[in-house]
């Protein structure tokens, strides 16, 4: 089980799998912070996962 906090609140998610854990960032950032999800381009989106892909690699299995 790793952990990844949500980059604009205090939020955290965890699951086994980095698929589950992006479904759940995904809902939340469409449910919480709808204006970041709509309001970011292409390139915005690709270092976005850039950094959720390294913080996943290096998350802490707990
Ligand atoms: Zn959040």
């Amino acid at each position: 089980m790793k952990k990844i906090k949500c980059y604009d609140c205090d939020l955290q998610f965890e699951s086994e799998t980095r698929e589950d854990v992006l479904n759940q960032l995904y809902a939340h950032y469409m449910k919480d912070h709808n204006e970041i999800i709509t309001g970011v381009s292409e390139e915005e989106k690709k270092i976005w996962m850039d950094k959720f892909e390294k913080d996943w690699s290096e998350a802490e299995d707990v």
